[in-house]
């Protein structure tokens, strides 16, 4: 795709790269795509975009795309084009193989946040329906499955509270394990113009993120706490709101659950728990932290936005939660600028979720011991649904190296480069007898596949996005699909091959399925997207244009539960051998494991991933700016060029995940959160040392 020429029409459809979910104006010539237009009538956006929406679509069609299906008998093969229908068979052959050997649990699939939500709800819908089993998970578990658990846990519902135009009401602002300038620069516009009217900002985080000091903003209290502490500063705050009389009593009585509360109230009151006593842990001066709580509790409109900074930890979960009792002691939720919201990472995380993804829950988050809606899909699509969880992405790797796992169908992810411990992975994926990979190109993960399903680019299919307000944007077909069919389309051949009998013609009798079956989606459907441009789920009889701000009158799950959050420290510890803490992050122009973006002219901008080191680290190790150095922990080690930065404090070093020459997973640990598994990317103990490259 180029720039050329003078557009003749446009189709509004939605950026596929972040969860802001800005609106575009694909202006078109012919079937060219001329030029990207951020939309001016887009809710998300109202006329803003970055650089990734508005320039880098090229990959698109970028020579890389891979647009005939593939198969081999052994990892070991070259590559050998087939039809779309031989690889049907040839998987469906296989899946049933495996099945009739060793059983029905022996194969999953895995969802992907960067598809629709038609064709998420038809992954998870094949293996419910067609495998026989719940072993479906996303990517979501490897960022924001915290933020699942714990608003659901506390508030009732796995979202976030508000709409982003909710910031310009804020007078308050904690940004806490979020980088919006480069992770979700829209938001952050919006953010910046707020903080230019009066707003202030408190910011927590180990590095000096350009809101801490950037052009035009200044934050009032920087938290430079140490990787891994997120809950101790926390709870310190929580201590300071509690024992200083700021919490708002009425707000506590009357919507929360007031035993939970009070066990919660005595606990932070500790004096275990005080910025003083917190603040050799933390690394946070405990006066920042005390004038951080009194602003936060009485400075008016108190929102919180967080991002993997938080979920990311073995304490994700935890600290999600301790995010929540902050705004449910001091009233702030239920209104607009105020509330409890996760910057999601990509796309259609919300989205991927809503519909089913996990291996606990039916589509709307419901759990699978929920007898009513387990018999309302039975009926419906004619088969049994256990009532027992399948397994998570790391379980299916376990189980396939200890040999009772042998089948996978990954749709739009490569978990090889993005998960954890990839040595681990590889072993994983190695060991099963049949890997299926539909993707749009022979990704990393494609080393160990037996089936390469081509996948299809959101300017080649209709269906939805939801993004991090839980709005439901629609994405309209630019152009035919390159390949022949768009994703939901490959997934339903699949299960016609292994005798599903689907007939879906458009995508919009899926979203009719997803309506009927699903409370929170009972009133969505093309037709009112058309009309609307977006809503925000719920959206039903109750809230026929959906529900910008949640938990109003009351909380979701009836009155808002405190739960005591204990810091634990990870298990993941520096010592002599690994004395530096590495924490990890995004850059602007670049996208996740850079699957898109580095196909396109943004890689100018940013070309190779860094390791961030504070000049003192350096110095010590003789390091000088642009040396290549080795970075190791303890799973494994990679080479990368350093860049000497008093952005990270002392004893702390960052790098960016985007280039695969870089692999920096190879040294992230295997930790991960209690509660969902979500790998603990944001703190890994390693040696740094100069090094003669690569
Ligand atoms: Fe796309 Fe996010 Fe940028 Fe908006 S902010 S254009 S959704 S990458």
């Amino acid at each position: 795709v180029i720039e050329m020429g003078t557009p003749d029409r446009a189709v509004v459809t939605t950026c596929a790269y972040c969860g802001v979910g800005c609106n575009f104006r694909a202006e078109m010539k012919g079937d060219q795509l001329v030029r990207m237009v951020p939309s001016k009538d887009g809710k998300a956006n109202r006329g803003h975009s970055c650089v990734k929406g508005r320039f880098a679509y090229g990959y698109a069609t970028h020579p890389d795309r891979i647009l005939n299906p593939m198969i081999r008998d052994s990892i070991h093969d070259p590559w050998r084009e087939v039809t779309w229908e031989e690889a049907f068979e040839f998987t469906a052959r296989k899946f049933r193989g495996i099945q009739e050997k060793h059983g029905v649990r022996a194969i999953g699939g895995i969802t992907s946040s960067r598809c629709t939500n038609e064709e998420t709800f038809l992954v998870q819908k094949l293996i419910r329906q067609v495998f026989g089993n719940n072993n479906v998970d996303t990517c979501a578990r490897v960022c924001h499955s915290p933020t699942g658990y714990g608003l659901k846990t506390t508030l009732g519902t796995s979202a976030g509270t508000q709409d982003f135009d909710s910031v310009e009401h804020a007078d308050v602002v904690l940004i806490i394990g979020a980088n919006p300038t480069d992770g979700h620069p829209v938001f952050a516009s919006r953010l910046k113009k707020r903080l230019r009217q009066g707003a202030q900002l408190i910011v927590a985080d180990p590095r000096r993120i350009d809101l801490v000091r950037g052009p035009h903003v200044r934050a009032a209290h920087h938290l430079p706490l140490r990787p891994g502490t997120n809950v101790a500063l926390l709870t310190a705050m929580a201590h300071v709101i509690v024992t200083e009389g700021l919490t708002d009593d009425d707000f506590i009585r009357e919507r929360c659950e007031m035993d939970a509360y009070q066990d919660w109230a005595g606990f932070v009151a500790e004096d275990r728990h005080s910025p003083e006593a917190t603040e050799a842990l933390t690394g946070v001066p405990a006066e920042e932290v005390r004038k951080a709580a009194r602003l936060y509790a009485t400075g008016g409109n108190a929102a919180i936005y967080y991002g993997l900074g938080v979920t990311e930890h073995s304490q994700g979960s935890t600290t999600v939660m301790a995010i929540a009792n902050l705004a449910m002691a001091t009233g702030n939720i239920g209104r607009p600028g105020v509330g409890v919201n996760p910057l999601r990472g990509q796309n259609n995380v919300q989205g991927s979720c809503d519909m089913g993804s996990f291996p606990h829950e039916l589509p709307g988050y419901r759990h699978v011991h929920d007898a009513e809606v387990r018999g309302m899909y039975e009926k419906l699509w004619n088969v049994t649904i256990s009532d027992e969880p399948g397994l998570r992405i790391p379980n299916m790797l376990d189980a396939a190296v200890h040999g009772t796992f042998k089948g996978i169908y990954i749709q739009g992810e490569d978990i090889l480069q993005s998960d954890p411990d990839t040595k681990h992975v590889a072993s994983g994926l190695a060991a099963m007898e049949c890997v299926v990979v539909h993707d749009l190109f022979l990704n990393e993960t494609a080393n160990y596949a037996h089936v390469f399903l081509p996948g299809s680019t959101f300017l080649e299919k209709d269906g939805t996005f939801t993004n991090a307000e839980r709005r439901i944007n629609r994405v309209r077909r630019v152009m035919a699909p390159l390949n022949g069919f768009a994703d939901w389309e490959v997934t339903q051949h699949l299960a016609n091959a292994m005798g599903a009998g689907w007939s879906y013609a458009h995508p919009s009798e899926i979203m009719a399925e997803i309506a009927a079956t699903t409370p929170t989606f009972a009133g969505v459907s093309y037709g009112l997207l058309d009309r609307e441009g977006s809503v925000q789920w719920p959206c039903n009889d109750a809230a026929p244009t959906g529900t910008p701000v949640m938990h109003e009158g009351g909380f979701v799950r009836g009155k808002g539960l405190f739960v005591v959050t204990d810091y634990v420290p990870t298990d993941e510890r520096t010592g002599p051998r690994y004395p530096l803490l590495l924490t990890t992050g995004r850059i602007l122009s670049q996208y996740n494991v850079g699957a898109q973006t580095r196909r396109t002219q943004n890689s100018i901008w940013h070309d190779e991933d860094r390791l961030e080191i504070h000049p003192h680290d350096a110095e010590t190790r003789g390091i000088a700016e642009g040396d290549w150095v080795r970075l190791a922990s303890r799973s494994g080690e990679t080479t990368l060029r350093a860049t000497l930065s008093d952005r990270v404090s002392p004893g702390v070093v960052y790098t960016t995940f985007h280039h695969p020459e870089t692999q920096a997973n190879v040294v992230t640990s295997d930790f991960s959160d209690w509660a969902t598994n979500c790998p603990e990317y944001k703190v890994t103990a390693v040696q740094v040392a100069l090094s003669n490259g690569p």
